[in-house]
């Protein structure tokens, strides 16, 4: 109850005021604290937004763009069932491999909304949040609350080692470094996410297998997962599977043509997942790049290209990230960027910073909002 009035209130706030006044003045103010900072220094005890710099923004000069969203979250859905139909009843294969890629595309945005889902930003009612966050979800497919928590991690561990697939320490495996790099590239990141939600639903005991408990990247993801979040994720799991044979029976779609489809969004998908990160300094919050994209793939990926605005501030909505004061060394191209990814994983000897707890505030944190009081 108590966390159902907080979400009120806040969304109240972000109701009221459509303006952007004080936006650029908070974080032009934080950004020069945070330059002064060490950046391995930070303290899991301390306060977040005290330890990084940054301050939060007015919650009411950021509203979240509800009836934008909302036709977003329709037109993804309808153009992703569309484009698995058009590729499943497509009479030559360039027509299938056409509505293949753009169903790639459509995925883009559809997982930048539920990215915004993640961060309660997608609708002011933590109800409908999580509705459309496990409507998208089910199209990706990942489990909302699977998808919730581990990127909720992310932002609590970003540069540390359990998230450093760009660079190795010299008693690291260079060849396995290489392989998981260049997996991720090639569009092998992706598969990882609807088979680890089928292991956690079905053969959670797989996943306290040794080599999973053992492994940086895998031990806190699997220390999250536990207990009735997964209970939960295991009731969306078969949501999801519902959801799919629907769709196969009513839409007689072919499963050569739909994987196709899902190869092609592996394959977008995955090989930018790093992009924002990759060779930023070893900072949780700081760690990552503001990229200059085209408009086009600005609107496609929602501002995602922002990644340095959006860490330093996880609690504003899509829309107003650009408008978020970053300097300006901390842009770069993104095509740039990208291929610079494809040099390779580099050596270094620069150590972990700690996990920082998230700068999202707490009564806008889904888990802990959704939690009983
Ligand atoms: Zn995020």
């Amino acid at each position: 109850m108590l966390a159902t009035t907080r979400d009120d209130r806040w969304s109240k706030l972000r109701r009221r005021s459509p303006t952007l006044p004080a936006v650029e003045a908070l974080g032009r103010e934080d950004q020069s604290t945070a330059r002064e900072r060490e950046p391995s220094r930070v303290e899991t005890s301390a306060d977040p937004r005290a330890v990084s710099g940054v301050a939060a923004v007015d919650p009411r000069s950021v509203p979240i763009p509800v009836r934008l969203n909302l036709f977003l979250c329709a037109l993804v859905l309808v153009l992703a069932v569309a484009l698995l139909w058009a590729a499943s009843h497509a009479t030559t294969g360039w027509a299938t491999l056409f509505s293949a890629v753009a169903f790639s595309y459509v995925m883009l945005t559809d997982y930048a909304l539920l990215h915004e889902a993640t961060h309660a930003s997608l609708h002011m009612d933590p109800r409908w949040n999580r509705f459309l966050g496990r409507m998208l979800g089910a199209l990706f497919p990942v489990p909302f609350t699977m998808i919730l928590t581990t990127h909720r991690g992310h932002h609590e561990r970003n540069r540390t080692d359990a998230e450093m697939f760009d660079l190795y320490y010299a008693r690291d495996s260079c060849f396995l470094k290489c392989v998981q790099w260049y997996g991720i590239l090639t569009g092998f990141f992706w598969p990882f996410v609807p088979v680890g939600a089928v292991l956690a639903s079905v053969f959670p005991r797989a996943l306290r297998a040794r080599m999973f408990r053992e492994r940086n990247d895998t031990k806190h993801l699997l220390g999250d997962l536990q207990g009735e979040l997964l209970r939960t994720i295991r009731l969306e799991t078969a949501g999801i599977a519902l959801f799919f044979v629907l769709l196969f029976a009513l839409l007689d779609l072919r499963a050569g043509s739909v994987l196709l489809c899902y190869a092609c969004f592996s394959l977008n998908w995955s090989t930018r997942q790093y992009i924002g990160h990759a060779f930023t300094k070893r900072d949780v919050v700081h760690g990552a790049w503001n990229l200059a994209h085209g408009r086009a793939m600005s609107a496609v990926l929602l501002h995602g290209e922002w990644d340095l605005n959006h860490h330093r501030h996880p609690e504003v909505p899509w829309i107003h990230i650009p408008r978020l004061a970053c300097e300006p060394e901390s842009r770069r191209g993104y095509v740039r960027q990208y291929w610079r990814q494809w040099l390779g994983p580099r050596l270094t000897e620069e150590r972990s910073p700690r996990a920082t707890p998230s700068l999202t505030p707490a009564h806008l944190q889904p888990i802990r909002s959704e939690s009983k009081p």
